[in-house]
């Protein structure tokens, strides 16, 4: 990949800075469609927001309250695309709106109807009112004091930098070129003042390099507006960041197949607890913020919130001594919208923002839509419709704590078969085992004990401390793929350590 970015000296069809969803989305989009594609992220793929979402395939059952129909039913057309796209990573979860009170069964079971018919032949599950005894039968753990039923529907549920790095590979095999570590640094124009290229610096050597473009796209989530004031410095801002927290806790609080949705927290919000990976993960919608950092801490008020939350809707109520990991998660919101925008600047630049994991492939082709315009590019279809992501399995399951894979669990149990001792676990609290560190690195782009333990396995974001035990390990496989020596091995697990801090709940 870097051979490819670094000797090629003719124009790219299209750069698209950014390897996050909208990027990775961008880039698969792009390559399909036959234009010669870069893609550079500056830090791993899925640093940014695309790894700290609350993982739901879904319309969004609160733009509906707010009356977005449109938005509701193109994200529940793409939450049916994803579904048929990727089924290894993408599954139907029950949801189960518990009712304390005689009117928020109907008053539910009516909206989340809507809802359900909005998906028409992409649809999910149908939506029930369920009795008291059914509710505390599906959520044995749900507070029985006031129960009176509850409202089932539909939505998605996926992992997030699985999808990614799913993505990231079909655009490779599908001939585009991404780099991890190469920060875009400068946007250049031509005597026309219309952007022709840009210079990015290889984060590992420090060595800069430059790549002209027909069209540049800016697909940087909450550093949108930083990378327009590289070519226009008094560009008007169109991003409004956000920030959304997460904790992780044992499966104990929410056992069995269903999730919690709680509609309208006391601060007017909507809460989720979900079954993630063996775990609980409880999460909030987000929240307005003045900047936006790469590695957000959760704010202490929002564990407290999420704490007193779930106590009231759980009869074993959780503490922060039972939180296994936190995360505070930065998002772009489009200033003006909810949906996804497109804006050009006037040197040329194309960026897109906001918008929401579920619908990065419509996102993606309306970019390449207008790329392509912008660009004088010529004309080809978008394909990403009916285009199986890589990795598609429909029995997935079949492979156990490798499901999630897809297709590459096959040659991750090829390398076990192999040398078993790549068959042992790294922690025995998660289900990792070391042929994963081995395949992120050979296959993946997995450059850092970061990189495995946060976005190819899910250790950091399900139990920080076991990541931390595990980092020695990583470090030393990860060093013999890389050829590292041990003083690059202890330099990464400090360097993983102190990204973890953050992540940990002190008592
Ligand atoms: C709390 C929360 C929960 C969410 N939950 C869901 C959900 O359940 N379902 C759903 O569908 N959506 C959800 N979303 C929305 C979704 O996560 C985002 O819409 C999506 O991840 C945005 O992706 P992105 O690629 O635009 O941005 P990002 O993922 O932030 O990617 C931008 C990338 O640009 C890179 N970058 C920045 N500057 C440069 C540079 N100079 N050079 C190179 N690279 C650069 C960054 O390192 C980063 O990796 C949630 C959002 C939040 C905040």
């Amino acid at each position: 990949m870097l051979q490819q970015a670094r000797q090629r000296t003719e124009p790219w069809d299209i750069i698209i800075v950014g390897g996050g969803a909208t990027g990775a989305g961008v880039a698969v989009d792009a390559a399909t469609r036959g234009y010669a594609t870069l893609l550079l992220e500056q830090h791993d793929f899925g640093k940014g927001t695309s790894s700290r979402s609350t993982k739901l395939v879904h319309g969004g059952v609160r733009y509906l309250e707010q009356g977005n129909v449109s938005l509701v039913m193109e994200a529940l057309k793409e939450r049916g695309l994803l579904r048929q796209n990727a089924p290894h990573l993408v599954s139907e979860l029950p949801f189960i709106v518990p009712s304390y009170s005689w009117w928020e069964g109907p008053f539910y079971g009516i909206g989340l109807k809507v809802y359900q018919m909005l998906s028409g032949k992409y649809g999910f599950g149908p939506s029930q009112l369920i009795s008291k005894e059914e509710t505390l039968k599906r959520l044995p753990n749900v507070n029985p004091e006031g129960l009176t039923g509850g409202v089932v529907y539909y939505d998605g549920q996926f992992d997030d930098t699985r999808l990614l790095i799913n993505l990231v590979t079909t655009a490779a095999e599908q001939g585009a070129t991404l780099l991890n570590y190469a920060k875009v640094t400068s946007l250049q124009k031509g005597d026309d003042g219309v952007l022709s290229g840009l210079s990015w610096q290889d984060m590992e050597t420090g060595e800069s390099h430059s790549a002209q473009a027909r069209v540049i796209v800016n697909a940087t989530g909450p550093f949108t507006d930083a990378v327009r004031h590289l070519a226009e410095p008094d560009a008007q801002k169109m991003i409004a960041p956000s920030q959304g927290a997460h904790i992780v806790l044992d499966r104990s609080f929410l056992p069995g197949a269903n999730a919690i949705m709680v509609p309208h927290t006391s601060d007017g919000r909507v809460m989720f607890a979900i079954p993630w990976h063996g775990h609980t993960l409880v999460g909030t919608t987000d929240t307005p913020m003045k900047d936006a950092p790469l590695e957000p801490v959760a704010m202490d008020q929002e564990i407290e919130f999420m704490l007193e939350t779930a106590a009231l809707y759980l009869e074993k109520k959780p503490t922060r001594a039972d939180i296994l990991a936190k995360s505070g998660e930065g998002s772009n919101t489009a200033a003006l919208s909810r949906d996804h925008t497109i804006h050009i600047d006037k040197s040329g630049l194309l960026s897109i923002a906001g918008g929401k994991w579920t619908t990065y492939r419509n996102m993606a082709q309306d970019c390449v839509d207008q790329a392509a315009t912008l660009g004088d590019l010529p004309d080809k279809a978008c394909v990403t419709k009916n285009l199986n992501i890589h990795g598609y399995q429909p029995n997935a399951s079949s492979f156990g704590s490798l499901a999630f894979y897809g297709t590459d669990a096959l040659a991750i149990k090829e390398l076990i078969s192999k040398d078993a001792t790549l068959d042992k676990a790294l922690d025995s609290e998660l289900p990792y085992v070391a042929a994963e560190v081995v395949w992120a690195a050979r296959e993946e782009m997995a450059r850092t004990v970061e990189d495995v333990l946060a976005r190819r396995t899910r250790a950091l974001f399900l139990n920080s401390k076991a990541a931390i035990r595990m980092a020695p390990r990583v470090a030393a496989l990860l060093a013999q793929e890389l050829k590292q020596d041990k003083t690059w091995q202890v330099d990464q697990v400090e360097k993983f350590n102190q990204v973890a801090q953050g992540f940990l709940v002190k008592n």
